[in-house]
Order: C-alpha cells, then sequence, then structure tokens
C-alpha cells in the first residue's frame, strides 16, 4: 500500500513533466473512482483547465487546478499515477487524462479502492483537518509536537503511528522501519514515551520516510511510481517483512506480530518495550514532629 514516499516519489516525478499543461480531456471508466459524483460531471469541470502542481498532503494526491480548484487523489491500496508517453498495455485503468501535449496520466488500481474528489482551494484545510494529522517532514514536527500528539496515548506506538490523525503519511511499512531506527518496540504505549523517546522517534521517522523517498518507493506488491517502474526501496528495509532474519544492528532475530491486524516487523533483543507510566501518587506529606 502506497505511503507518504511512495506518493511523494510520484509527486516529484510527474510536477516538472506535467506543471503548465492544460487537461484536454478526463476519461472516467469507473464511476467508483470519483463517487458520489457523477462521472460527467468531473469530466466536465476538470476538462480545459490547467495544471499548476501536484503536491502532497500524507498519503493524498493533490492535483492543483487554475480556477482555484483542487482534484485530491487517494491511491488507497493498489493505485497508481503513471504518466504514458505513449499507449502501453498498463491494466486495470479506472481514469485517463489526456494532456494537450498528447500524453496521458493513468490512474491504474486492480483493487479499486482508489478515489478522487474536487475542491475548490478554499474547502482544502477544512476537509483534511479531521482526517490528517502533522506533516513528517514539515517544521512542525518535532518531538515536542510528537509529545502532545501523544500526551495519554494508551495505544501501542505501532498503531498510533498508523493513526493519520496523529502523523499523517505514515503506513505499515514506514512504522515498523521508523520504530526499528527509535530501538522502540511495537506494543510501547505511545502515551509512555519520556523526551529522549520522543526525538528518537521524531528523528526516525523523518529519516525512514526519507529513505524511503530516497529509495524510489516500495513495490512489495502493485505500487509503480510515476514512471510505470517499481521502487527501490523493498531491498532497503531494515525489519520489515524480515521475519526470521538477523537484526542488522544486533546478534537478535527478526520477529513478526501481529498489531492493530497488521504484520509488524520488529528485532525484540534490541527494541527497547517502555512500560505504560505509573499515575503519579501523590506522597502522604510527612509528620511533623
Ligand atoms: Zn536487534
Amino acid at each position: 500500500m502506497p505511503e507518504l514516499p511512495e506518493v511523494e516519489t510520484i509527486c516529484r516525478q510527474l510536477e516538472p513533466e506535467i506543471e503548465g499543461r492544460w487537461i484536454e480531456q478526463l476519461e472516467i471508466h469507473d464511476p467508483r473512482w470519483c463517487r458520489p459524483a457523477p462521472p460527467a460531471e468531473l469530466e466536465k469541470a476538470v476538462a480545459g483547465r490547467m495544471i499548476e502542481g501536484l503536491g502532497r498532503r500524507g498519503k493524498y494526491l493533490l492535483l492543483a487546478l487554475d480556477g482555484e480548484k483542487t482534484l485530491i487523489m487517494h491511491l488507497r491500496m493498489t493505485g497508481n499515477l503513471i504518466l504514458v508517453e505513449d499507449e502501453d498495455e498498463l491494466g486495470h485503468l479506472r481514469a485517463r487524462f489526456v494532456l494537450d501535449d498528447g500524453r496521458e496520466i493513468w490512474f491504474t488500481d486492480p483493487r479499486r479502492f482508489g478515489e478522487a474528489l474536487l475542491l475548490d482551494d478554499d474547502e482544502l484545510d477544512a476537509h483534511f483537518a479531521p482526517r490528517l494529522g502533522i506533516e513528517p517532514l514539515s517544521a512542525a514536527f518535532t518531538p515536542e509536537a510528537l509529545g502532545e500528539i501523544a500526551a495519554g496515548r494508551t495505544a501501542p506506538l505501532k498503531s498510533f503511528l498508523l493513526d493519520q490523525k496523529g502523523v499523517a503519511g505514515v503506513g505499515n511499512i514506514y512504522a515498523d522501519e521508523a520504530l526499528f531506527r527509535a530501538r522502540l518496540h511495537p506494543l510501547s504505549p505511545a502515551g509512555s514515551m519520556k523526551p529522549e523517546h520522543l526525538e528518537a522517534l521524531r528523528d526516525a521517522v523523518v529519516a525512514a520516510l526519507e529513505a524511503g523517498i530516497d529509495g524510489g518507493g516500495a513495490s512489495i506488491d502493485d505500487y509503480r511510481d510515476g514512471r510505470g517502474e517499481k521502487g527501490r526501496m523493498q531491498d532497503e528495509f531494515l525489519v520489515h517483512t524480515r521475519e526470521g532474519e538477523p537484526c542488522p544492528r544486533c546478534d537478535g532475530t527478526i520477529g513478526r506480530i501481529v498489531v492493530s491486524g497488521r504484520s509488524t516487523y520488529f528485532c525484540p533483543a534490541c527494541q527497547v518495550r517502555l512500560r505504560r507510566r505509573p499515575r503519579r501518587r501523590r506522597r502522604p506529606a510527612p509528620r511533623s514532629t
């Protein structure tokens, strides 16, 4: 499933190619892609607009269009957004943008969970506010900010990182990689992190995501980048999908557990399981003599 690094890879590849181009036509092949909007309505609203940019918020792609409109797209499990130079045999086509230079952008998606929504630019903040938390690659993502999000949370760190309303864009792969880098056990309660853990986890989330971007994203299943190529990050995983292999850091062996229904890979030997912080009990006042 594409996460922040995979979506960011697509943005960085496609934006310089498509910025300033006009969308001559949008052809929606699957009404589920844009529901509840009727496909004909969306096709009409997008056709003839100029592409002002392709950005990202969390795992969402934001296609900025002239007239202060943004087409939000989510790849969900198996979606891909690919710039097609000449028609080839990409399967599972769900929507097709025809550009004024003859090239096309294809949204392909075997599992058909991907989706699109056209909003006015001034609706974006209100749309994302209840869905997405802090951007981990922004300057706002400090250990203190992470601490505020984690405060009082009893959820395991793995589940905490998967929750898009806390830190946006981290999914199953990069949560495992970040927790390994931070030496934190995935079952540690999020609210039990001390300042040194918060700093380690902040740094580790950023490092794991940046490694993913440097690796062109991970293709463990259907992910392809904006040119239709596989990413390389799956070959660079430290722990994710590496059950039974030696830990890259200690003498331990990578284990696998299930947290929040997701396979979770970690090293039981060097990732510390934090305990829930005991409630502070008020000490009885010393008796005066
Ligand atoms: Zn280890």
